[in-house]
C-alpha cells in the first residue's frame, strides 16, 4: 500500500492510515506500506533550494520552523503511548537537526548540485514515514521503519531521476522485507528515495512513491499494489470538466499508461513496468473515501469492461511549435537535427506530426518549455534548414483512450464529427499504430467543450 502526501498530512489521517493497515492485516493480509512526504513538503523544499541557488535571501529559520511545527504537531496527536511518543520525537528531532545542518551547509556554499538536492529532498519522506510506523506501533501493530536505501533500493547515480537497478534491487528488497513479513512486522518504507552504489541518496523522479511501491511489490511477489491517494480512481474524464465523469472499474496497463500522466490521478509513468512484468494488479483507491472500490489496473481486464473508448483526457498548459521551410523536404536528418537541438536544451516533446510533403513538422511541448524551445530552434536552425517557426502558445491536447479502438472502423470519424459539431477547430492529429489512443490539438479555449462533447458522444457518463 502506498499512501500519498494528502493521506498523511494530519494526525487524524495518519491514525486512519494506521487503522486501514490494521484492518487489512486482520483480514489475513500481509502489508508493506510506502509513504510520501506530507503534502507540499517536496515543493517547499524545492523552492527553498531554488532560492538558495539563485542567491536570494531565504529564511532557513522560517522553513525549519514550519517543517518542525507541522511534523511535530502530526506526531503529537497521532500517538498516545508515552514511550512510543518519546522514541518518535527523538527520531524526528534527529532528522530535523540533520536537515537544519544540511541547509546551513548549502547556504554557506550558495550551491545546490543535483546530488545535494536529492539528499535535501529525501527529508520529506524521512520525516513523514516514521510517523506512520510509530502510529502503527501505537495501535499494537509491530512495525519497522526503513528508508528506501535500507529497504534495498539501488539506483544509478542520475540524481533527480535515478533509475533503479532492477535485478539487484529485487534481490535485496526481497531479502530485507520478506523476513519482516514472516515475523508479523509491517515494514513502512519511504517512497521516492533510493541510494546509488556508493550509498549516496538518490530520488527516482517526482511522484516516485508509486514507483517505490511497485518495485517493492514485484520484489516480494505481492498479490496486489494499492495506491491510496485522494481521488476515487482513474476516471472517464476530469470531473472538474465533466460533471458526470465516472470512475473506471477496470483498466488495462496499456490504457492506464496513456491516462496516468493526464488524469486526475498522476501516476509516475515508470511505476507500471515492475508490475507489468510480474503481472501484479494495481488498485487506485481513495484514502478519504474508503467505501469507493476504486479502479483496478490489470493485464487483461474482463470482457465486460472493454469499451471502444474509455476516457477523454486533456493535457493542458501546452504549446504548439510548427517549423517549416524550403530545405526541409527531402533532406534526411532534418527531424533528427530539430529533435536533437530540443533534447540538448532539455525540452521534452509531447506530440509530433509531420505531413508527407515534409514541408513542416509540428510539435507540442509544455508551455513552460516554450521559450527555451523557440530560442534554441531560432539560434541554431533558423535560416539554415528551417525558414519559419510558428507558435501557438495556448494549446491543449485531447487524448481519446481505449484499447477497444483497435481495428474498429469509424472511431476517428465519430470523434471528429462530434468535435466539428461543437464548432471546434482541430489543429494537429496523431495516432500511434497501436490504435490505443487518438490525440489531437485544439486551442486551449476550446478544451473543455471538446472534452464534454466527446464524453457524451461515447456515452461515458453512464455507470460502467
Ligand atoms: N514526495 C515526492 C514528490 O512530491 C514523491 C511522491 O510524492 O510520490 O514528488
Ligand atoms: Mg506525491
Amino acid at each position: 500500500m502506498k499512501f500519498g502526501g494528502t493521506g498523511v498530512n494530519s494526525a487524524n489521517k495518519v491514525r486512519e492510515v494506521a487503522q486501514l493497515i490494521k484492518t487489512h492485516r486482520t483480514m489475513g493480509n500481509e502489508v508493506v506500506a510506502v509513504v510520501s512526504a506530507i503534502r507540499g513538503m517536496t515543493d517547499d523544499t524545492l523552492s527553498v533550494a531554488g532560492s538558495i541557488r539563485n542567491g536570494q535571501r531565504v529564511s532557513i529559520e522560517e522553513f525549519m520552523k514550519s517543517t518542525r511545527d507541522s511534523h511535530m504537531a502530526i506526531l503529537r496527536d497521532a500517538i498516545i503511548s508515552k514511550t512510543i511518543m518519546k522514541n518518535a520525537e527523538s527520531l524526528i528531532t534527529q532528522v530535523l537537526d540533520e536537515l537544519d545542518k544540511v541547509l546551513r551547509g548549502i547556504v554557506l556554499l550558495a550551491e545546490v548540485t543535483p546530488k545535494t538536492l536529492d539528499y535535501l529532498l529525501s527529508f520529506g519522506e524521512r520525516l513523514s514515514t516514521p510517523i506512520v510506523s510509530y502510529a502503527l506501533q501505537d495501535i499494537g501493530i509491530p512495525s519497522e521503519y526503513l528508508t528506501g536505501k535500507e529497504a534495498g533500493i539501488l539506483t544509478d547515480s542520475n540524481f533527480g531521476d535515478a533509475r533503479p537497478l532492477m535485478d539487484t534491487t529485487k534481490l535485496r528488497v526481497g531479502l530485507k522485507i520478506t523476513p519482516l513479513l514472516a515475523n508479523n512486522v509491517v515494514p513502512i518504507v519511504t517512497g521516492f528515495i533510493g541510494a546509488d552504489q556508493h550509498g549516496v541518496t538518490t530520488t527516482i523522479g517526482r511522484g516516485g512513491s508509486d514507483y517505490t511501491a511497485t518495485l517493492i511489490a514485484s520484489s516480494v511477489q505481492a498479490d496486489e499494489v494499492w495506491l491510496w491517494s485522494d481521488v476515487d480512481g482513474l476516471m472517464t474524464a476530469d470531473p472538474k470538466i465533466v460533471h458526470d465523469a465516472q470512475v473506471l472499474k477496470e483498466v488495462s496497463f496499456a490504457e492506464a499508461l496513456e491516462m496516468a500522466l493526464f488524469g486526475a490521478k498522476y501516476i509516475h509513468p515508470r511505476s507500471f513496468y515492475p508490475v507489468i512484468e510480474s503481472n501484479i494488479p494495481i488498485r487506485i483507491r481513495n484514502a478519504l473515501n474508503v467505501n469507493q472500490e476504486g479502479s483496478i489496473i490489470t493485464t487483461t481486464p474482463t470482457k465486460s469492461s472493454q469499451k471502444i473508448v474509455k476516457s477523454i483526457n486533456a493535457i493542458r498548459k501546452t504549446s504548439l511549435i510548427d517549423v517549416s521551410g524550403g530545405d526541409m523536404a527531402g533532406s534526411p536528418g532534418t527531424a533528427s537535427r530539430i529533435f536533437e537541438i530540443l533534447a540538448r536544451n532539455k525540452v521534452n516533446i509531447i506530440m509530433i506530426s509531420q505531413s508527407p510533403s515534409e514541408s513542416s513538422i509540428s510539435m507540442v511541448v509544455r508551455k513552460s518549455d516554450l521559450e527555451r524551445a523557440t530560442t534554441a530552434l531560432e539560434l541554431n536552425l533558423l535560416g539554415k534548414i528551417i525558414k519559419k517557426v510558428n507558435v501557438m502558445e495556448n494549446a491543449a491536447i485531447i487524448a481519446v483512450v481505449g484499447s477497444g479502438m483497435r481495428g474498429i472502423k469509424g472511431v476517428a470519424s465519430k470523434i471528429f464529427s462530434a468535435v466539428a459539431r461543437s464548432d471546434v477547430n482541430v489543429i494537429m492529429i496523431a495516432q500511434g499504430s497501436s490504435e490505443l489512443n487518438l490525440a489531437f490539438v485544439v486551442n486551449d479555449d476550446d478544451c473543455e467543450k471538446t472534452v464534454r462533447a466527446l464524453h457524451s458522444e461515447f456515452k461515458l457518463g453512464l455507470a460502467n
